[in-house]
């Protein structure tokens, strides 16, 4: 199994109508910088040697000046020393929201799975997650949501519940027509009327 490239596998969201957060490899500090603009950023590192990026203290959130980007840049390329060979990515900050996990795999017995669930930090603690077999209609991806212990939380009082089943089905189709055997979208950040994917993990 071949771990798909972060740009790569935002590209193939893309064409699947999943946006995911603006981002950019950087090489360099400044580049950092550069990219962050006026905004807050995101710097992670990316290396098929660490899977659990935060865990290993690979994630640095809330960035909003260059003495921040500058340290946590040279804090992720100290650790990196370790991880090679690694990737620096920048990404846009995103705000208010809930976080979810939409994935997919493939189970021996019944062939391609799509996943929701409680997302972030709370996959592994309330293992509050619905699934389906592919090939999925939209009531399928309906009734996932509904299923939900968190659906009130992750549906904002239904308010997001239609753009979530939309996500579900784009994933489920992203799936069905490509040579994937594992997708992981954790975080999607879920606000009322919009989200963020800023993980993901794509296995060929
Ligand atoms: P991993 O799952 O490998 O630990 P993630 O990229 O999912 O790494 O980041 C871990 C956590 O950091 C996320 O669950 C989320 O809470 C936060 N995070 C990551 N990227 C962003 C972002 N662009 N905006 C806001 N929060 C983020
Ligand atoms: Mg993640």
């Amino acid at each position: 199994m071949e771990l798909l490239d972060y740009i790569k596998a935002s590209v193939l969201l893309e064409k699947y109508g999943i946006k995911s957060i603006r981002s950019s490899y950087v090489s360099t500090p400044e580049e950092a910088i550069k990219f962050a603009g006026e905004k807050n950023i995101v710097l992670k590192l990316l290396s098929s040697k660490a899977l659990h990026k935060s865990k290993a203290g690979l994630v640095k959130v809330g960035l909003f000046d260059e003495k921040h980007i500058r340290s946590a840049f040279g804090d992720l390329v100290n650790k990196g020393k370790e991880l090679k060979p690694y990737k620096i990515v920048a990404q846009e900050m995103s705000f208010g929201g809930i976080e979810v996990i939409i994935g997919s795999n493939i189970d021996q017995q019944f062939g391609k799975m799509v996943l929701i669930g409680l997302g972030g930090i709370y996959v592994e603690s309330f293992k509050d997650t619905s699934l389906r077999i592919c090939p999925i209609t939209r009531q399928d991806a309906q009734d996932m949501v509904d299923q939900l212990k968190s659906r009130d939380v992750i549906t904002h009082g239904g308010k997001s519940r239609d753009m979530i089943v939309g996500l579900i089905l784009k994933v489920a189709k992203l799936v069905q027509e490509n040579d994937i055997s594992e997708l992981d979208l954790n975080p999607v950040i879920i606000r009322e009327n919009g989200y963020d994917v800023v993980d993901i993990r794509i296995l060929k």
